[in-house]
């Protein structure tokens, strides 16, 4: 392909417009993506990944960061705890009416809106420790016992491991984990009509690949001092398991890839994954923390991982309070998925992300992300505001904040490579293009 004699058709076919303007940020990334479509010169679809977790749909994709640190580190209620309690029970609960009882008897709230913060300010462990540390006993009794029974600690021990409990990062083989399933929607776009191939070509495309309109689901662990235990399980949704798929997928090693008709995870997903990942992953004598999901139950009976950690599963109703992932770790988490999907939507057309192996790319690269240090902080305030741990929240920095935002014009650091910048790895700071991010995985 001559990139001249595109520059040429396409001036050809716009030569009436040629009045001058200043060149807008839309332009420079139509033409990166005309750039980019000579380069590799490679197919075009239709088909997208859209990474929806099924707790909080329907968020603003982009405000959600800002809006979640603003709540945490700027809302400074006006009432105290108790009248707090009030308010939310008055307006939540109660259903009075804002104008007409709630605000005539705490005057200073200004809007409707300020009791959803209030609401999300007292969640997120402002005021409601009390709920929590029953919890917490609960788990600290259940902890003495389980060391007791191994006359790991004596009775007279049992007031220091308190202390020891409340200050685990000094702990040496006693860490906290969380587990949770997110699930990611493969979703097809089918307004992209930029295409060279035949519309029969294109119909096909598009029917096998809406056999693949399943979620698929992630289940992440966190620990609570602010590490990610990898791989990460990813269940695929394939109707039956291609023979390559292992092979395929050999390469993302902080990935442990199963698949399944519905790409849900199942019984005998979780019995693998404990024996294969969180056994041999975790330190021993550990805690993880569960929620009620039946699917776990199995696993759970295994000698080896009675043997390996102590579970404590979380009550139904307590979950979305007490599970550290759900509080502060989902959200980051689909932030940067979807902006990154977006970037590469916008710039990177060819590449087609809803399938199997480019799924596993966007995957791990995250994932590889979220392992750098700079993000401990960030995971470890996702136990603080789950009243699991004491220390207060330092300023941290989310994955889609520090990754993306940096020049655009910024050129990848590889040796003789030139072009522009994808993301910059928040272990080395070095931006990287596309290419040196998601096709040749960066890791440093
Ligand atoms: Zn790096
Ligand atoms: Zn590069």
């Amino acid at each position: 392909m001559n990139p001249r004699n595109i520059i040429m058709l396409l001036d050809s076919h716009f030569a009436s417009a040629n009045t001058f303007s200043e060149v807008t940020l839309e332009e420079i990334r139509m033409s990166e993506v005309i750039i980019h479509m000579v380069e590799t010169s490679d197919a075009f679809s239709f088909v997208d990944l859209y990474f929806a977790m099924p707790e909080d749909d329907t968020d603003d994709p982009y405000s959600s960061d800002d809006e979640q640190k603003e709540l945490i580190h700027l809302y400074r209620p006006k009432y105290n705890d108790q009248q707090n309690e009030d308010i939310i029970d008055r307006y939540f609960v109660k259903h009075q009416n804002f104008e007409k009882t709630v605000q005539k008897r705490y005057p200073l709230l200004k809007t409707p809106k300020e009791i959803h913060r209030i609401r999300d300010y007292v969640n997120a462990g402002g005021t409601h420790f009390q709920k929590w540390t029953m919890i917490r006993e609960k788990l600290f009794e259940q902890f003495c016992e389980w060391k007791r029974q191994r006359q790991i600690v004596h009775d007279n021990d049992l007031k220091e491991a308190a202390l020891l409990l409340a200050e685990q990062y000094d702990l040496p083989n006693f860490k906290l984990y969380n587990t949770d399933q997110s699930g990611i929607k493969l979703e097809m776009i089918t307004g992209r009509t930029l295409t060279f191939e035949g519309e029969k070509k294109i119909t096909a495309v598009a029917q096998r690949l809406n056999a693949l309109q399943h979620s698929l689901t992630i289940q992440p662990v966190i620990s609570c001092d602010g590490d990610i235990v990898e791989p990460t399980l990813v269940v695929f949704a394939e109707e039956k398991e291609p023979k390559k798929f292992q092979e395929e997928l050999a390469e993302f090693d902080n990935l442990y890839c199963k698949s399944k008709p519905s790409g849900l995870c199942d019984i005998k997903i979780e019995r693998e994954w404990f024996r294969d990942v969180m056994v041999p992953k975790s330190e021993p004598g550990s805690l993880l923390l569960l929620d009620s999901w039946s699917g776990f139950n199995q696993a759970l009976e295994d000698d080896i991982v009675k043997e390996h950690l102590l579970i404590e599963r979380i009550p139904k109703k307590c979950t979305s309070r007490v599970q550290a992932l759900d509080k502060y770790w989902n959200r980051p988490n689909k932030n940067f998925y979807r902006r990154l999907c977006d970037k590469v939507r916008l710039k990177y057309h060819a590449h087609i992300l809803a399938i199997r192996v480019n799924i596993a790319r966007m995957i791990s690269l995250v994932l590889y992300q979220w392992k750098a240090p700079r993000f401990k902080p960030l995971i470890r305030y996702a136990w603080n505001a789950s009243g699991y741990i004491g220390e207060r929240p330092q300023e941290f920095v989310t994955p889609a904040e520090f990754c993306l935002n940096f020049q655009p014009s910024t050129r990848c650091f590889m040796e003789n490579c030139n072009k522009i910048g994808f993301i910059r790895c928040a272990h080395c700071e070095n931006v990287i293009c596309f290419a040196h991010s998601m096709i040749i995985q960066h890791r440093c």
